[in-house]
């Protein structure tokens, strides 16, 4: 399974990563902006994450605007309904 965590927050970040890790690839990114980045990228290498853990509010780009633009992202490489990434949005911190 190849994970994101978009989390601001070191800790967060760090408990999700080392949790996730069993699983498979984790990647980071610490706002939407970055996670946009690298969501792209994978597309492009045919290497899409199974699993986004978006946080809702981080600062540059928060959550909520960053699954608008994923699933915008999606729709223009024409994935859609149950092929579309699965996420855990938001927990507050
Ligand atoms: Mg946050």
């Amino acid at each position: 399974m190849k994970t994101l965590i978009v989390e601001d927050d070191f800790l967060a970040r760090s408990l999700l990563s080392t949790l996730l890790s069993d699983f498979g690839i984790c990647h980071v990114a610490v706002n939407g902006k970055e996670a946009l980045g690298a969501i792209e990228k994978a597309f492009d290498e045919n290497d899409p994450y199974d699993l986004i853990c978006l946080d809702i509010m981080m600062p540059v780009m928060d959550g909520q605007e960053a699954l608008l633009e994923l699933r915008k992202i999606e729709a223009r490489r024409g994935i859609r309904g149950l092929d579309t990434t699965k996420g855990h949005y938001g927990h507050r911190y």
